[in-house]
This record gives C-alpha cells, structure tokens and sequence, in this order.
C-alpha cells in the first residue's frame, strides 16, 4: 500500500521535506558521475565526488580496491557525546552499468520519479545517508554512537576487495545499517537474503569425427544435458535453496562429438547451513558414460543474512521510529546479495533495504519515488539518534 501523504510531524523528517531539491541536485551529480564496477577510474571519480560532498563534516579514509575503485571509510562529525559504541553504515559505489549509458538513460525527473542508472541501486540511499547526518548536525540532534560510512567499490561484482574492511568495521560495531534500495513499491526493509555462490561444471568428454569414427566418441555435450537434469533437482523452493544453469557452453562444429561442456551454475540458499550440502552433491556428480569426466569448482561466497533475534530487534525499533512519523514499515527476504550479508553472518544485527523506494534496479525502468524521499532521510537520521 502507498502511503497517504506524511504530514510533518517530525522535525527530521520537515527538515528532510525542505531540503528535496537539493536532495535530488545531489543525486543528480551522482547519477552523472558514471561508475561502472570494472571501471577503476571511473569509480575513483565518483569516490573524489563522494569525498568532497562529506570532507566538510567528516574525516574519511580511502582503502585500495586492488583491481577495483578505492573503499572509501568516513566518520560523521555529529552532535551529542559518543558513548554508545558504533553504527557502521554500509553502502557502494560501483553500478552494473556501463561508461556511456547516461546517453541512452539520461538522469530526468518525472511522472514523480528520478531516473537514471545507478539512482535507485544505490546512489540515492548515499544522497538519503548524507542528508540525514545535515539534518542531525543542523537541528543539533545528539547522536550516542560514533557512525560510520563504509563505501564499496565492488558490490556488484562479489566485494571480493572489499570484504575484509567490510568485516573489520563490522565487528566494531553495533547495528549496521545498509542503504540499499527496500524491497517493493512499498520499500520494505530486508532483514533477511539468500546466501549465493557459483559453481562451475566442466564435463571433459572425448572428441571423435561424428561421421568417420562417431563410436570412439563421447559427447561432452550429451553427458552435460544428462547432468543438468540432475542439477536442476538440487533446487528446493521449500527450502529457499535454488540453483540455477545460467551460462552454457560447449562443443566446437557440428560434426565434432564434443570433447568438453561447461555450464555456469547460480546457487542461493536461505540458510547457511544448507550450503555444504548443496556444495556437496555437486562434488558428488558422477558421469553417466563412464568415459567422461566431471570437474567441479566454487561454492557458497556471500552468506545468507539470517533473520536473527538481533535483526528483528533492529527492525522493530526502526518500525517504530518510522510510525511515529507516520510511516508503515514492512519486512522482507530477498534473493538478492548485498555487504549486509557478511556483517549478518558475524553475528552483527543488520538492516538492510533503508535507501530509496523504487523498482527496476538494474533494468532500464530504474527508477525511485520522489515522494518517498524525505521519510527514508528521516527515518536514517532516527535511527542515528536513536542506536
Ligand atoms: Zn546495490
């Protein structure tokens, strides 16, 4: 359900409805600050951005993303003592899109939506973050906690560089926060996802000439579509655990018999401990014609977020803050991967899903509600006042 219109009750959340041009001016900037994640540079430019726009009210730290963009790692300088421990909010600055796709998918404002890529996954949650600590410091909010921003360069591509810090932070904090799009036109927040990894299958065959010596063949290919049907069974929708043959190749000319098949295999489990099983039966993929051979390689490499007691509790205080302005919060479970999935792991309560309310994150519709800007801005800051 939309929401009826918010009614300023909140001093945060009129402060957020005030400053919504500049909200979007900042998006704006963002947006056409290309950041495709195999793009160093390019992601290197939009990081230069992200740190002049907080160098005024914060100290921040850059980490190398080997052959990625920089991490970058800032502390909001906020009113209030900090005695509360730390809050780790966690974003990324990197896109599935391209150099170039500004052309076709130029940033615009309209039907009461922005557009563009990368402005809902996830540059407009940084924008929302980034209001909320001016909102705070402005109205002279306490805030209890030291907060922290961590920004990725390598989301979308498993953070492989950028885990460790993730963790590191992690584990100094208390709660962490994730402004990744919610889930929905209704924008629920996640508080739990699939875990997910990648398996490849190789099937080694033996290459014959299929017309002169097609018996002393044994087709790679034939041998692959065989184990497909047995690991397309490994999924369990019961369970939350799918698996699913994305990329196939194989084979070289028609009149080869296949000497080898590959297939690249999408694995998502909602329950950690499902995932040594699942990795198990894979390993024990015997070949139906014994003359062929099976390799197996990956496995489970981003945890699934579980919905622990510490995330509920999370939750529920932030469902509260969000109706005392007016604001139904729901919760959700995604397929989707994010950074919240390790910081869950370790045991840290996380949510997820607090940055912009739109749809079509990498897809041409990608778009966020403008009218569902200034509560998630708000609704940032009383978390921030609140953990
Ligand atoms: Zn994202």
């Amino acid at each position: 359900m939309r929401p009826a219109i918010i009614t300023a009750v909140d001093s945060l959340l009129a402060y957020a409805q005030s400053k919504q041009q500049e909200i979007i001016a900042l998006i704006r900037q963002m947006v056409e600050c290309e950041s495709p994640s195999d793009d160093a540079a390019a992601v290197g430019r939009f990081v230069d951005l992200l740190s002049d726009t907080v160098a005024p009210f914060a100290s921040l730290k850059r980490r190398a993303g080997e052959r990625f963009g920089p991490h970058l790692v800032a502390e909001f300088d906020l009113p209030g003592r900090k005695k509360s421990g730390q809050v780790l909010t966690l974003g990324h600055s990197d896109t599935v899109w391209a150099l170039g796709t500004l052309k076709s998918m130029p940033f615009r404002e309209s039907d009461g939506r922005l557009w563009g890529p990368g402005v809902l996954d996830m540059k407009s949650g940084l924008a929302f973050l980034i209001y909320a600590v001016h909102a705070l410091r402005d109205l002279k909010v306490p805030v209890p906690s030291r907060v922290l921003l961590q920004v990725n360069s390598d989301e979308e591509v498993g953070s492989s560089s950028s885990r460790a810090l993730t963790e590191e932070n992690a584990r100094r904090s208390k709660a962490v926060l994730v402004v990744e799009p919610g889930t929905g036109m209704e924008g629920k927040l996640k508080t739990a996802r699939k875990g997910v990894g990648g398996m490849v299958v190789t099937v080694h065959g033996r290459a014959a000439h299929s017309g002169v010596d097609f018996g002393a063949g044994a087709s790679a290919i034939l041998e692959m579509a065989r184990q497909l049907s047995r690991i397309a069974a490994f999924t369990n929708l019961k369970r939350g655990i799918t698996v699913n043959p994305g990329v196939i190749s194989g084979g070289t000319r028609s009149n080869v018999v296949a000497a080898e098949a590959r297939v690249e295999v999408d694995l998502r489990v909602v329950k950690m401990k499902d995932a040594p099983s699942l990795e198990r039966k894979f390993q024990a993929l015997r070949p139906i014609d014994k003359r062929c051979r099976i390799e197996v390689s990956g496995g489970v490499n981003r945890p699934p977020m579980e919905r622990s007691a510490g995330i509920v509790a999370l939750y529920r205080t932030a469902r509260r803050l969000a109706r005392e302005i007016g604001m139904e919060l729901e919760e959700s479970l995604t397929g989707g991967g994010s950074d919240g999935n390790f910081t869950a792991a370790m045991g840290i309560p996380t949510l997820d899903g607090l940055g912009a309310v739109g749809e079509g994150a990498h897809a041409a519709n990608e778009s966020l509600l403008v009218d569902r800007m200034a509560d998630r801005t708000a609704l940032l800051a009383r978390l921030l006042a609140t953990l």
